[in-house]
């Protein structure tokens, strides 16, 4: 009956629930160990100056694969490295490594690209943030403008008075700082005439939306203007399709990122 089934419905929910928490749960406790066991890896996507095909750098993302649990996407690591507070070590990690990476290729002969590092808000948050960026660059002789730090709108917005504060010191520092998933969240634009970034990177929904109406691209040309009247340089993420990125030449997108060009890949 009615009510026998509702239980059952009821019963089904909560397991799904208790599967989810403990799943976490086990990617949280192999988290722990999976630095020390060089789990991690970063992979380089490339990104390129649309006008002249050259190379603008290239950003680092975290590749994880677990010795229990096999391959892990970083949409879910990520937001338990943040919860359980694994995300300061994990992310001086990554700013080591990437920053290794990025000196390599400047010995190589590519002198003015850039490194993009993914930073969480919970890092932004620490008081010795700041002087520990300044001191990996300064380990690996590089210079402020050879680092991009790529923070997501949606969260950095969160908590904007704060975030402010610290996103001015970085600034001081000369390292550049992009918004990332630009559009997906809801920033103010008050908010954005007022943060001191110098790159926007547009979320890849309006990347995909280039093609799917002429109300929807438009939108996509209209943030691009948007942003040089801010000052602002655009990247366009998730770039897969040869006419999109006809569409992003059209509207004076300054660079690009996608499959298109290159998937990430470990160096
Ligand atoms: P994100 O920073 O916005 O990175 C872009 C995501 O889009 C990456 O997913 C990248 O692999 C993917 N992508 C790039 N081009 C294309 C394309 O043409 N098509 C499609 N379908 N996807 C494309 P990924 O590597 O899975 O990372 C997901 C998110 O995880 C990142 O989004 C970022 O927010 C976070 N993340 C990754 N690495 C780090 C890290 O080292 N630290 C922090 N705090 N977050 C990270
Ligand atoms: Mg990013
Ligand atoms: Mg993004
Ligand atoms: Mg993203």
């Amino acid at each position: 009956d009615a009510k026998a089934s509702g239980k059952n419905t009821y019963a089904f929910f909560d397991e799904k629930i208790n599967e989810k928490i403990v799943r976490k749960m086990k990617i949280q406790n192999s988290m722990k160990d999976a630095i020390k066991n060089n789990e991690f890896m970063l992979y380089y996507q490339p990104q390129y100056y649309i006008s002249t095909g050259r190379i603008k750098g290239f950003e680092a993302l975290l590749r994880w694969n677990s010795s229990q649990h096999g391959f892990v996407s970083p949409s879910e690591f990520i937001g338990i490295a943040e919860t359980s507070g694994l995300i300061i070590p994990l992310g001086y990690w990554v700013l080591n490594e990437a920053c290794s990476f990025i000196k390599r290729v400047i010995d190589m002969g590519y002198e003015d690209v850039s490194i993009s590092v993914n930073v969480s808000v919970i890092q932004l948050m620490q008081d010795d943030f700041v002087e520990n960026v300044n001191n990996v660059l300064r380990q690996y002789g590089l210079k402020p403008s050879n680092l991009q730090l790529e923070i997501t709108e949606s969260i950095l917005m969160e908590n904007i008075d704060f975030n402010l504060k610290r996103i001015r010191e970085l600034r001081r520092l000369g390292v550049g700082l992009s918004l990332d998933d630009f559009g997906k969240g809801y920033s103010s634009l008050t908010y954005l005439r007022d943060l001191p970034i110098d790159i926007l990177k547009i979320d890849k929904t309006f990347i995909d939306n280039i093609l799917e109406s002429n109300e929807k691209s438009c939108l996509t040309g209209n943030i691009i203007t948007l942003a040089h009247d801010l000052g602002l340089s655009v990247v366009a993420e998730g770039v897969e399709e040869e006419e999109q990125l006809k569409y992003l030449k059209c509207y004076n997108c300054d660079m690009v990122q996608g499959y298109l060009f290159s998937k990430p890949l470990p160096r």
